[in-house]
């Protein structure tokens, strides 16, 4: 994402009725609701999508298999067509709430602007396993989600990486996709006996032993090389470690959290802080880009509204009070 000269000329206006932290699909889809709704809306991304390994998108109707950053980029030429959404390839630094209920948001350590709501869809990144390397096979023979990429592996030899209840639905999500699935845990799999034995009585072996490596080249999984020396041949391997919020804007401005470590909300994802709105995976939902798009759309259509009766009651009763239904 450039920084345009209308970008710039914009940052120094300084008033929107609403600013964006992040242009992934959630941030993205707000943005053209919110275009396509007359609103000022400054998109701001810092460029780092959890999907940056990735080079297929998949179960993303009438988009299925298309490359993310090419989603992307058709996403901000959708948008090129409302000049009052400016997007901006900076950072939300930070952000405060001001006693008239309106925000002060620090963009890029330096621009103050100015805001009636905020969105957050900032998204998560993903916590490899501890292997050596295996950054290198990440995105290509390497996969955290089955719904993203389970068909392209459909019958293949599967690894799955992860421990305690983490590694067992891994391994149990994936017997749709697979019969032929060893669960590696790099270690005591924490695993009680009769977890143990469900997953032996559905055919997944259970691997303890620590690994040493990913065999492979180019970003191809061989097989799974352990400390011990034994070679487990695998053609995939799909992990589930904890993932990580992009931004701590939601805690800032004291929004209320989950117990899965997901940002509260409620009706058309807004937070218990009002005129604070989020969408996207920060929200721990289902982890697919069509549900981030669609949460990013429920969030623009609950800020347009609050936004319109906000100022239809100021005209009426010369009142201004901040609509927002947690
Ligand atoms: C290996 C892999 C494969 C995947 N494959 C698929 C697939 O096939 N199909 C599918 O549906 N999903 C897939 N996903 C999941 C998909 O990537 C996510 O569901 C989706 O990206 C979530 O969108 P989002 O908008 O919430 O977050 P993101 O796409 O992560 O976007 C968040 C944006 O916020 C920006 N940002 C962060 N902090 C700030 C800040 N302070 N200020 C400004 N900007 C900020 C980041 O730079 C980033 O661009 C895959 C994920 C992985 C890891």
């Amino acid at each position: 994402m450039r920084r345009s000269r209308a970008a710039n000329k914009a940052l120094r206006a300084r008033r929107w009725d609403v600013v964006i932290a992040g242009a992934g699909p959630a941030g993205l889809s707000a943005a053209l609701v919110l275009g396509r709704s007359r609103r000022r809306v400054l998109l701001c991304d810092t460029g780092t999508p959890r999907s940056w390994a990735t080079k297929r998108m998949h179960s993303f109707l009438t988009r299925d298999g298309v490359a993310p950053d090419t989603f992307r980029r058709a996403a901000h030429r959708d948008l090129q067509r409302y000049p009052n959404v400016v997007c901006c390839p900076m950072e939300v630094t930070s952000a405060r709430r001001l006693s008239n209920g309106f925000f002060d948001v620090l963009v890029g350590g330096t621009h103050h602007a100015r805001a009636r709501k905020m969105l957050i869809a900032t998204g998560v990144l993903d916590e490899l396993p501890p292997i050596a390397g295996i950054e290198h096979f990440f995105g290509k023979t390497v996969f955290t989600c089955p719904y993203c990429d389970g068909w392209e592996w459909r019958d293949a030899a599967i690894a799955v990486y992860g421990r305690r209840h983490r590694g067992f639905e891994m391994a149990r999500a994936l017997t749709g996709w697979s019969d032929d699935i060893a669960l590696c845990t790099n270690g005591r799999s924490g695993l009680s006996q009769a977890d143990q034995r469900s997953l032996t009585r559905n055919g997944i072996r259970i691997f303890q032993e620590p690994i040493a490596r990913l065999k492979g080249s180019r970003g191809r999984l061989d097989a799974i090389v352990f400390r011990s020396g034994r070679v487990l041949p695998r053609s995939v391997l799909f992990f589930d470690t904890p993932s990580h919020a992009q931004s701590t804007l939601a805690q800032s401005l004291g929004c209320q959290f989950t117990r899965n470590g997901g940002v509260r909300c409620g009706q058309y994802e807004a937070t218990s802080v009002p005129g604070v709105f989020v969408a996207g995976n920060i929200i721990r939902d289902v982890q697919l880009a069509i549900v981030a798009a669609a949460e990013g759309t429920r969030a623009a259509f609950g800020i347009n509204r609050a936004l319109t009766r906000e100022d239809f009651e100021r005209r009426a009763t010369g009142v201004r009070r901040i609509q927002h239904t947690f």
